[in-house]
């Protein structure tokens, strides 16, 4: 009955690079997805010549050059540099939260009058900041905080911005220099030829099989390899054997437009509260695209039900909690490997699910 030495569960990044590194090695490995293509959120389809993120944007950068490097075998990326723009309510300003923004919202020249500002503004904060609108306002003032953040975090988490985790915010970087470059990373780009490439050459010698739920026949499967690497829902693993967790949904509306350019940019977001959508996302401009026409999506974001496909992992208090028992069960189970954004139920980007891959790998294979 046992065929394969490593079957894994979801052909995402996670899965992926595992599922490489094994069969470089010589193990065996059959990869199953419940989607009809690879690649979980990371999968692009090449519409007219131009790679649609069909999961919102998906921009590589790392500050690691080990996962730079390790990336860099399977594709060579551009030089596209992540300059998005904030709309609200038609007034537009740059991000992340800059001297050209503070030039525009209270025009403002030097960094030292920037800070003056800031520094009036953020002046009723007295502690250390407990949520995210407490640490939005100590960063950039109440202007900002009520202009770009506000009405954009709270639909984009469907919850008030005093409820939600410092944390989130502080992945944007505040800089007092006139500098639009979104991500603080030294090394950024799109991967030329399109992430499904990628993936198609992490997967090149292992079985794979689509359209198939794990979760539908859980003992049939792990019958069939000596390890189990899994990648899906980690509470849905266990039956929801202490309640499910919470995610955030997104819905995508991807339109054509004959037109060589809609929106000057790649990402715009739209940050009043009254917009139903956080961002446009104009696929071709991540590669510099020159087509005559150009495909744009809108990203909704929408609360979520268990059995929807799930997105961003709420990792307020009491999620984390749950998280935590799950995780602890999960340490008893043996000869399963539990990685990747839904099995750890984390907001990583991609480098931070590429990097706990190489040492989850590292620990398996020495
Ligand atoms: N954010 C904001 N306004 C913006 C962009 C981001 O307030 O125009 C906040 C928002 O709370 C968001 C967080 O910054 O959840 C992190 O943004 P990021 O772009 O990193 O989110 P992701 O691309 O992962 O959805």
């Amino acid at each position: 009955m046992i065929k394969y030495d490593y079957m894994i569960i979801g052909s995402g990044l996670f899965g992926s690079v595992f599922a490489y590194e094994a069969t470089r090695r010589g193990y065996s490995c059959m990869i199953i997805d419940k989607r009809k293509h690879i690649g979980g959120n990371v999968y692009c389809d090449n519409k007219d010549g131009i790679n649609v993120h069909m999961y919102g944007a998906h921009i590589f950068h790392t500050e690691n050059e080990k996962v730079w490097k390790y990336m860099n075998q399977f594709a060579k990326f551009n030089n596209y540099i992540n300059t998005p723009m904030a709309n609200y309510k038609k007034e537009l300003y740059n991000l992340p939260f800059n001297m050209n923004t503070f030039n525009k919202m209270w025009g403002v020249i030097t960094p030292k009058e920037a800070a003056k500002k800031i520094k009036g503004q953020c002046a009723i904060i007295h502690n250390t900041p407990q949520n995210l609108e407490e640490q939005a306002i100590s960063l950039v003032g109440t202007d900002i905080y009520e202009k770009l953040i506000k009405g954009y975090t709270e639909k984009q988490w469907g919850r008030k911005c005093r409820e939600l985790p410092a944390f989130i915010i502080q992945r944007l970087p505040v800089r007092y220099t006139y500098d639009n470059n979104y991500y603080r990373d030294r090394y950024q780009g799109i991967p030329i030829g399109g992430y499904t490439n990628i993936i198609n050459k992490l997967l090149r010698k292992c079985e794979l099989n689509l359209n198939i739920n794990f979760n539908d026949d859980q003992s049939y499967y792990k019958k069939m390899a000596k390890k189990l690497v899994y990648t899906g829902p980690i509470d849905e693993y266990f039956s929801y054997e202490f309640g499910p967790l919470e995610y955030r949904g997104l819905t995508f509306k991807t339109k054509k437009f004959n037109i060589e350019n809609y929106q000057g940019v790649a990402v715009m977001n739209f940050t009043d509260y009254d917009v139903p959508y956080t961002r446009i996302i104009e696929h071709k401009h991540f590669e510099f695209g020159t087509q005559p026409v150009t495909y744009v999506t809108k990203e909704y974001p929408v609360s979520w039900k268990l059995g929807d496909e799930a997105y961003y992992p709420i990792n307020d208090k009491k999620n984390q909690e749950l998280y935590k028992k799950y995780y602890e069960l999960s340490t008893t189970e043996k000869n399963v490997i539990f990685g990747g954004r839904l099995a750890e139920y984390k907001y990583y980007d991609m480098d931070e699910v590429i990097e706990r891959a190489l040492n989850v790998i590292k620990r398996e294979f020495g």
